[in-house]
């Protein structure tokens, strides 16, 4: 999977308070008017084991048990994001966890109050996006189509 350049590729997840608060459509927007490209995306329930794997760095932490039932709620929707440096503007645009300290604009910024609902997932390096999007995704469920506004999105140097 060619993940340089504007192939770049990033996992979100529309977490499930965001499901229940009626903001799927707000988060989708979000990313589309950046200028990214959607290529993945599905709804799914997360098994004890997906999200023993997808949070292994704080599993020992004292909260994971109320986060990984927070995160069974509802059903997630996952999204693969594509684009230069996309895992950066990712970030950016959801903001830092504490999301009543995320800053205004942001995704947790402008959509939530808590540390642990915090409305969406975003993969925090390349490194962990190219793994993220390969637990979430199979092979044929991330999509290669030409986006026809990337030649307003991007300088022509960039779009290699
Ligand atoms: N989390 C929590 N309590 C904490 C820290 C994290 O419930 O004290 C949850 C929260 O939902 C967060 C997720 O665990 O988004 C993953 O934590 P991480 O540090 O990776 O934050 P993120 O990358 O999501 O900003
Ligand atoms: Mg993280």
């Amino acid at each position: 999977m060619a993940t340089k350049g504007v192939k770049e590729q990033t996992l979100v997840l529309i977490k499930p308070d965001a499901m229940q608060r009626g903001l799927v459509g707000e988060i989708v927007t979000r990313f589309e008017k950046k200028g990214l490209k959607l290529v993945g995306m599905k709804m799914m329930g997360l098994d004890e084991a997906l999200l023993r794997e997808h949070y292994a760095h704080i599993a020992d932490k004292p909260f994971f048990p109320g986060l990984a039932k927070f995160m069974q709620g509802t059903p997630v929707i996952a999204m693969c994001w594509e684009g230069l440096e996309v895992v950066d503007a990712v970030r950016k645009i959801t903001g830092i966890t504490k999301a009543r300290q995320a800053e205004a604009g942001s995704i947790r910024g402008d959509f939530a109050m808590s540390v642990s609902c915090n409305v969406v997932h975003a993969s925090d390096s390349v490194e962990n996006a190219e793994k993220e999007v390969k637990r979430f995704f199979k092979t044929d469920e991330i999509h290669n189509y030409d986006k026809s506004e990337y030649t307003h999105v991007y300088a022509a140097d960039e779009l290699v």
